[in-house]
């Protein structure tokens, strides 16, 4: 069955009996489709206990070329993270993840350290050039074609989220490797160029490519400048963060700040000491988490009575399915700095405080057999961070 018969079937059977649909669905969700994205029981999540849902990515070894390196978390190295990969990546000075793209997922960066460059290419012609500094962040959706080079005389270092757990990095679509495989024939005939123009083109995926180092100031493209209405840039860490408590800051950017990224959202957390993220859950979007600074406790709830803790630091991992409950605290002795991704452009989360709140006292009281009385202590509204 093609993904588009299984939607199809899928839709009709939606409204059939609900036993009849048991027994008709797959007992798996597909790689990519979010349309019933926790519909359908996942095997990995139904079991008596709930999976690891951590994975040290940056003491992984990736893929080495000189200085530069990708490192991936996929359902390959993270089961749980189906919604959601990942990936660490450093680029040396006068190198260049080549020009690919990405058929399974859109992209979203953000940059840690050194600068970088991005060329991205649009449908309707439209290209954009954009340089990075630490704190900015990238979107390009699913499918447009782009490359990124590092800027100056120190190594770039960022992370990229694309919003598919089965999708790989090492599973893109080169130029290098599209162009080697090509005849040159078909190659002279295409660009209206004599076949000898395409001797000695790399005959294999370069991946990542090395030569000087780019100008000061993006030189013009072929077909001159053409921008796009869209930009694919948002300088995150620029911007004042959007909510600052005793305990931490957060910065978001979700499609209502950074329009062109609607399918994925971006967070900065910062935490201190002791600080906790209290207790929530986000009832439209799977989350990823990956450590920048600091050593922190995450917490999942599952139901019935399933409940895991991961301890993290720096370079680590982990994955929250949507619809799970969970926290962050900050169990270090330093403040400590997240970055933080949701598969959806739309960002929502329901807080146990805000929810609590929003109850009666009479109801929590017979909820958990106490005295009305002592629900009049708990907040009055959202609590995000605690203390
Ligand atoms: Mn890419
Ligand atoms: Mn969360």
């Amino acid at each position: 069955m093609s993904d588009f018969q299984r939607r199809e079937f899928l839709a009709g059977a939606a409204t059939a009996a609900a036993a009849v649909t048991a027994s008709l669905l797959p007992n798996q969700a597909q790689a990519g489709d979010t349309s019933f994205m926790n519909n359908v029981p996942d095997p990995l999540l139904a079991a008596k206990e709930l999976p690891t849902f951590k994975f040290a990515l940056e003491k992984s070894p990736g893929k080495v070329i000189g200085n530069s390196f990708g490192k991936e978390a996929t359902v390959a190295q993270l089961p749980i993270s189906k919604g959601i990969a990942g990936v660490s990546m450093k680029i040396e000075p006068g190198a260049m993840r080549e020009l690919h793209w990405h058929a399974t997922a859109a992209e979203w960066a953000f940059v840690i350290d050194g600068r970088v460059r991005t060329t991205v290419i649009e449908p309707e012609g439209y290209a954009e050039t954009n340089d990075f500094d630490p704190g900015d962040i990238w979107y390009f959706p699913r499918g447009h074609g782009h490359m990124l080079e590092c800027l100056g005389n120190e190594p770039c270092h960022f992370i990229l989220i694309f919003d598919n757990g089965y999708f790989s990095e090492f599973g893109t679509f080169s130029i290098t490797d599209w162009l080697g495989h090509a005849p040159q024939a078909l190659l002279a005939k295409n660009f209206g160029l004599p076949e000898s123009s395409f001797a000695g083109f790399p005959k294999s995926e370069v991946y990542f490519a090395r030569g000087k180092a780019p100008p000061a100031e993006p030189a013009r493209p072929l077909q001159g400048w053409k921008l796009p209405p869209q930009t694919h840039k948002y300088r995150m860490l620029a911007q004042p963060p959007h909510a600052t408590f005793k305990g931490g800051r957060e910065w978001r950017a979700d499609s209502t700040r950074f329009e062109i990224s609607k399918t994925i959202t971006g967070v900065i957390l910062d935490l201190e000491p002791r600080a906790l993220r209290e207790l929530h859950w986000h009832p439209t979007s799977d989350e990823w988490q990956y450590v920048i600074a600091g050593d922190i406790s995450v917490t999942m709830f599952g139901s019935h009575g399933r409940f895991r803790t991961e301890t993290l630091a720096q370079g680590d991992v982990a994955y929250i399915p949507q619809g799970y409950g969970h926290s962050i605290e900050n169990v270090g002795s330093q403040p400590c700095r997240l970055l933080i991704g949701f598969n959806t452009g739309i960002y929502e989360a329901i807080d146990l405080s805000q929810w609590i709140a929003g109850n009666p006292t009479d109801v929590l009281a017979t909820n958990f057999g106490k005295p009305a009385s002592l629900f009049e202590k708990f907040p009055k509204r959202d609590v995000f961070i605690a203390p």
